[in-house]
Formats: structure tokens, sequence, C-alpha cells
């Protein structure tokens, strides 16, 4: 009897489907190590929810020291593509996880086919000439008993015949279906004589090409193959509990022994998108997003592009667990997993985005100093320090001025002094305008004693700021991204709408003119940030040393200045 492998430190999370393996595995039920499989289709990119499964999947292989397969559920000739079996592939390893076996339904087509033929042959299987249309029609309602076509007593002699020809690409798309034969008056709608296989005689199958003529249903294929690969349990999205049935009908008729059975567990939903390919590939088709990987999309390539480290999606995937019934997860949860992850991992510099020009007229022209800056703040095991060049032109934040400030306003204003982030205090004296009355500079004098932050006559400054030096600071572009739809359920919209129209019309926001702290233009693409008081950042592919791109990845919840208050200064 094969022994769970012990997590050294970890104790293997429990819940029902771990329940169930690890009670396969006490009473060597399959007399096997579990065995599981991650199943997509490949007609789209792999999305959150899809990382859910995969978490579910793998991990339990890794617990319990069994095995998981990648199988691509590839038996749709007319959706599916080799570029998404590549990204499929590569979203996977980026999430951590290797599979034990590169599998394809498209391989099983022979062994499917020679199952149909045993179905055939044993009476549980036959040709059907209805169109899709009337089988439908004729299946009856849930009140309502199907009515038997005439195919249905066709002697076998002949099913075999007409399936044969099928398989030759005798007859053009929609002339026969093969059906299984088992109850046209069964309660459960899926059981009255499902299809098994249909025609696509001119269909181009991305992995088969033109070679293939028929070709199974998703319910014929699915079970069948991972009885095929000896897969023990078979986790799927609740909307497959009706396909249970059918599914453990098929691996008995075909003479499976001890077959795997099917466990659902509840889709994950998130707010504020959608988690579903077909939706996911009309906003790429239709231009409302930058391809598969915008930093928008809910799909593991643009949460990767975002900045997102798979470490994050790997412990929400974790905590939101898996459940018997479907339930919304709320956006915040996926973002608190993000900001959690990335507070103890990427160091902050200062970056403006809104950027205001101060002169310190007390500042002897042409003096750069360089202050030490500290990389992390003291809350995170990591340290490190690093110096920012300082000097009498400065960009400090729009936001962190007003004319008129309101009482707890604790930033500049006319005549109040602030705290530079790693610098001196300044005070503002003098606010200088345009023509139209727009605020173009600020005019401050800064303490020469207060280089620690501290003045030393103990004075209280309430407010601290971040800031750049004016020359030294490097120009960048810098992408807000926020949430793609402007409400929590996309789907909820008006009758004649659809989810479209729920579109977040201020989901990128981009900054062209930004300025950021000169020393990041030496570090590689792909370095994540926190921009101090402002939000966690990765440079983006696009980004150059000539043109720096940075990317919102998420914003901070706490204030900086909360933060500062723990103990920085
Ligand atoms: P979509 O509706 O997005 O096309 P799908 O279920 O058709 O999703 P598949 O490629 O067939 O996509 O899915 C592969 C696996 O991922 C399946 O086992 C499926 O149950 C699982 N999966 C897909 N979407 C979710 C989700 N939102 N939550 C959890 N698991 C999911
Ligand atoms: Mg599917």
């Amino acid at each position: 009897m094969p022994e769970p492998t012990s997590l050294d430190s970890t104790p293997p999370r429990r819940d029902f489907i771990r329940e169930m393996v690890a009670e396969d595995v006490a009473t060597g039920r399959f007399n096997r190590g579990p065995a599981t499989r991650f199943p997509p289709e490949p007609n789209g990119f792999l999305h959150m929810g899809h990382a859910k499964s995969i978490c579910l999947n793998f991990g339990i292989a890794t617990e319990f020291g069994g095995t998981c397969n990648l199988r691509f559920d590839d038996t749709n000739p007319l959706t599916e593509d080799v570029k998404y079996v590549d990204a499929i592939k590569r979203d996977i390893s980026w999430l951590g996880f290797t599979w034990d076996n590169e599998l394809y339904a498209s391989d099983y087509f022979e062994k499917l086919y020679e199952i149909a033929e045993s179905l055939v042959i044993g009476g549980k299987a036959y040709v059907d000439s209805q169109s899709e249309e009337e089988i439908r029609t004729n299946r009856g309602t849930v009140t309502s008993p199907g009515t038997a076509s005439p195919g249905r007593s066709r002697p076998t002699e002949e099913n075999l015949d007409l399936l044969r020809r099928m398989k030759a690409g005798e007859f053009p798309d929609g002339a026969h279906v093969l059906r299984a034969k088992i109850d046209l008056g069964h309660p459960n709608m899926i059981m009255r004589d499902p299809l098994l296989l249909r025609i696509r005689r001119d269909a181009h199958h991305y992995r088969r090409g033109t070679a293939w003529k028929i070709f199974p249903l998703y319910d014929f294929a699915h079970g069948l193959s991972d009885a095929i690969e000896g897969i023990t349990r078979s986790l799927c999205t609740l909307e497959f509990k009706d396909s249970r049935a059918i599914y453990d009908w098929l691996v008995a008729a075909a003479g499976f022994t001890a077959p795997p059975t099917q466990i659902e567990f509840a889709r994950l939903e998130l707010d504020y998108t959608v988690l579903s390919k077909r939706k996911l590939l009309r906003l790429v088709t239709e231009g409302h997003v930058n391809g598969w990987d915008d930093p928008r999309m809910p799909t593991i390539a643009g949460l990767r592009r975002r900045g997102v480290r798979a470490e994050a999606i790997r412990i929400f995937a974790e905590t939101i667990g898996v459940a018997r019934k479907d339930a919304r997860v709320e956006i915040g949860a996926f973002e608190h997993a993000v900001r959690n992850d990335l507070n103890m991992e990427v160091p902050r510099v200062l970056c403006v985005l809104n950027p205001l020009k101060v002169v310190l007229t007390n500042y002897p022209e042409g003096l750069v100093e360089e202050l030490t800056a500290q990389n992390y703040p003291h809350d995170v095991p990591k340290t490190g320090t690093r110096t920012i060049p300082f000097s009498r032109e400065l960009w400090v934040d729009r936001d962190d001025f007003m004319e008129e400030p309101p009482k707890k306003f604790y930033r500049l204003a006319p005549g109040r002094e602030v705290r530079l982030r790693f610098g001196y205090l300044i005070t503002c004296r003098e606010v200088v305008k345009d023509a139209a009355g727009q605020v173009v500079e600020l005019r401050c004098t800064y303490d020469p004693e207060t280089r620690s932050g501290n003045p030393p006559d103990g004075r209280k400054v309430q407010g601290t700021i971040h800031w750049v030096s004016a020359a030294q600071a490097k120009s960048c572009e810098v992408r807000l991204y926020d949430r793609l739809f402007a409400q929590p359920n996309p789907d909820d919209v008006p009758e004649g709408k659809d989810f479209l129209s729920a579109l977040n019309p201020h989901s990128l926001v981009v900054i062209a003119n930004a300025k950021v702290e000169p020393g990041v233009a030496l570090d590689p693409v792909g370095t994540r940030y926190q921009f101090e008081r402002t939000g966690y950042f990765m440079s983006d592919e696009e980004s150059t040393a000539e043109k720096l791109v940075f990317n919102r990845i998420v914003g901070l919840r706490d204030s900086w200045v909360k933060e500062v208050n723990k103990g920085q200064k």
C-alpha cells in the first residue's frame, strides 16, 4: 500500500478532495499512488480559474507522492491551436509546476474509435442519422421522455458499417452521429443517449491535420482519456456534475477496472473580471485589450506581464481553498495576496508620477549631494542601501501640494515645512503660477541642519513626501492598470447588453512623463519595485534604457506615512 509522502514541515492541507485522496491512499483503493491531471483545451490562454485547478491537481500529486499529467483536451478541431499549447506549457511552468507526462487527447482518437466499435458491437451505441437539432428536440424534457429515432433499432452490422464509413470520410458533416444507447427516459438528460462522435470531414486539426474525419464529444473523450492514463481522481468544476453519470457509464462500458472517479469543486469567479476563455477571447479579438498578455487580463500571461509573482498566485489559490459551492471571490483578496508577497520581496525607490518643480532657493547652485536611502523598511527581512542624488531643483508630486490646505493636510502648502524622504526638511516660501493660474513651481528653502531628517531643535514636522532630483531623474512612462470591469459581476447587465458594456473605461491610464530616481535605469527589464507612497511596479518588457516603462502591479493599501511612523524616521 503506498504511503503518503510526508511534507517535512507543512502538513498537507485537508479539504474534501484531499480527504478523499487520503482515503484512497489509506485503503489502497487504486493499488497505486494518486494520479491527477490538468486537462486544458488549447483554445485560449490560461486564467486565474485554471491556476486554481493547476494548484489543486499538481498540489495533490506532490503532497501525496502521486503524479499529475498535463493533458491537452484537444478534441475540437475548429478552435484549437499550437500557439495555445505553447502558452499553456509556459504558464504552468512559470507557476512552478512540472508535469509527469505531456499528453494529448488527440493521440487517443484511435483508441477512442476502437472503444466506439466495441460499444456498437456490444449493442451499447448506434448511428443516428437525425440532425443534432432533431436529436435535441426528440430528447424530451425533464417531465417527458425522449422519442427513439429510427437509428436506435438499427442492426449492429449496419451500425458498424456506417461508423466505419463515417471514419473513412464518406459522409458530410451532420449526416450521422454516434450515440450511446442508454435510456431515453433517464431523469438525467445527459443520459438520454448522448452523442459520442460527430463528423468534421473537412476540418483541419492542429495536430492530426485533415486525416481524421470524426471527432469525439467532450463527455466521450474526457472520462475515457482519464481511464486510459490511469488517473485515479478526475477533478473538475461543478457544472460537470451531471456528466458524472455518463463518465461512469462509459468507463464501465469500455471495460476499465478500477476506473477513475470524478470529483467536482467550485469554479473560481473573481469580482471585476471574467474567467471564461470564450469571453477573454472576445476581449482580445475585438480589441478591448492588447492581447492575451495585456496586464489587465486575468490570464496567467497578463498577470505575469503586469508583475504579479507566481508565488502570490499560488498562495492565493491556497487561501481560497476548494469548496463544493460556487461563490465569487473579492478581487481585494487577490490584491491582498499580491501586495503581501511583494512587500516582503521588492526594493523601495522614489518615483514622482505627477511632477511639480521645487527650487531650493538657499541651496548652492551646482552642488549635488549623494544621500543614503534604505532599500527596505525595517519590518522586511531584506536590507540594503543605495545613494540618491540631491540638488537645488527637485520634482515632487503635485498631489503633495495644496495652496489652501485643509486642516489635516501635512504636506506642502505656503509656509508649511515637510520632510523629504531620506533628506532635508524644506519650507514652501513662494508659489509660482503661469498665465493661466496653474502652479508651475514652488520656491522653497531647506534647513541644512536636517540632513538626517530630524531637526536638532526637536521641532515637529508631520509630513514626509517623496521626491527626485530634477537634473538626474529619469523620465519614464508609467502605466496605471486598474480593474478591467467597472462592476463586481460583469455579467450582471441589463437585457440586450453583454459583459462588454461593463468594461471600465479607465482600466489603463498612461502617465507619459513621470520622474524616477536614476539608479533604476541600470536594472534589468522585469525588475519589481515599490514606488514609495504610490504602489508596486515592474518595468515592462517594452522598457529600454532610453525609454523606461513601468506597469503598476497593485496600489498600496496603507499610506506610506503610516509605515514611516512605524519606525523608519
Ligand atoms: P473556460 O470556460 O474558461 O473555457 P474551461 O473549463 O472550458 O474554461 P478548460 O481548458 O476545459 O477550460 O479547463 C481546464 C481545467 O481547468 C478544467 O479541469 C476546468 O475544470 C478547470 N477550470 C477552468 N476554469 C476554471 C475556474 N474558473 N475555476 C476552477 N477551475 C477551472
Ligand atoms: Mg472546457
